[in-house]
């Protein structure tokens, strides 16, 4: 939902990245603000988990140029956990298991922080346990997960509503959602998906990585992004997932094609 008054969350101008030798980010632009929902789409390898990873401030990958502004500041130049304290989350394609660590307590230290991002008192054990069986209804969780190691043993579907369970606590201004619908199962996905929705509002901002049309019939995107070979080619509204699904990406390869020898 689209407000007057929305403000730019974040403003990402000619991002480029490298992971070892190879360069994968070829000057990325995207401009997100407040009450936008965006989804990102693109073959496999285009980059679009990159992307995410870089973000976050994933470690691997190498900011060779461009610049990211969150809320105006330089997103870049913060760590990680402190992109997570001020308000971005990302929600992993492929979310870690953590053995050892349990679940209910990884909850509470990262919410805690979060709180902290937003001036508010850290909560005790108990007053923890209470706002997580509240969240628990918005992701029809069990709270038999809380006393598991983090994802640890859980099915795909598990571990995608144990991310949006995180994203619910931490209650975060941009969500970056990572093929948050790959291994689900219809029911899954609804759960998901009206997850999303629920945690959203005008203050917020989502972007959406996906292959499928099937999560933007859930989650209504107000921009449709296309990417290939590390950069944004295409943007459109919803209607331009619907003929994604129907062309594919062949037209890609052909908008590539030299032009000019068509003697
Ligand atoms: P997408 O999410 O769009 O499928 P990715 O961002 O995962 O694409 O990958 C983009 C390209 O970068 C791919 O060619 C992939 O092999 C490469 N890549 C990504 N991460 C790494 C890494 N850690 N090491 C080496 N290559 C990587
Ligand atoms: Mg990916």
């Amino acid at each position: 939902m689209i407000s007057k008054d929305s403000e730019i969350i974040l403003e990402i101008k000619n991002l480029q990245a490298r992971v070892e030798d190879q360069s994968i980010l070829q000057g990325v632009n995207l401009t997100i603000r407040s009450g936008e929902i965006h989804a990102l789409m693109g073959r496999n390898g285009s980059g679009k988990s990159t992307l995410a990873k870089i973000l976050a401030g994933h470690p691997s990958y190498t900011v060779t140029g461009g610049t990211v502004l969150y809320c105006g500041k330089d997103l870049l130049d913060l760590d990680p956990e402190e992109r997570s304290r001020i308000g971005l989350f990302l929600g992993f394609q492929y979310p870690i298991e953590i053995p050892g660590v349990n679940n209910l307590e990884f909850l509470r230290v990262a919410t805690n922080a979060r709180r902290q991002g937003l001036n508010k008192e850290e909560l005790d054990v108990f007053e923890f346990e209470e706002v997580v069986r509240e969240k628990l209804k918005i992701v029809q969780m069990d709270s038999s997960f809380l006393d598991r190691s983090v994802n640890e043993g859980f099915s795909g579907g598990e571990k995608k509503r144990n991310e949006i369970l995180q994203m619910a606590l931490l209650e975060p201004t941009v969500s970056i959602l990572d093929e948050t619908d790959s291994g689900l199962d219809i029911d899954a996905l609804r759960i998901v998906s009206s997850g999303v929705n629920q945690l959203s509002n005008p203050k917020t901002a989502t972007l959406l990585i996906t292959h499928y049309q099937r999560l933007l019939n859930e989650i209504k995107p107000d921009f449709v992004h296309v990417m290939s070979a590390g950069r944004i080619i295409k943007t459109g509204d919803k209607e331009l997932a619907l003929d994604l699904e129907k062309t594919g990406y062949d037209w890609i390869d052909k908008d590539a094609q030299p032009k000019g020898n068509d003697l």
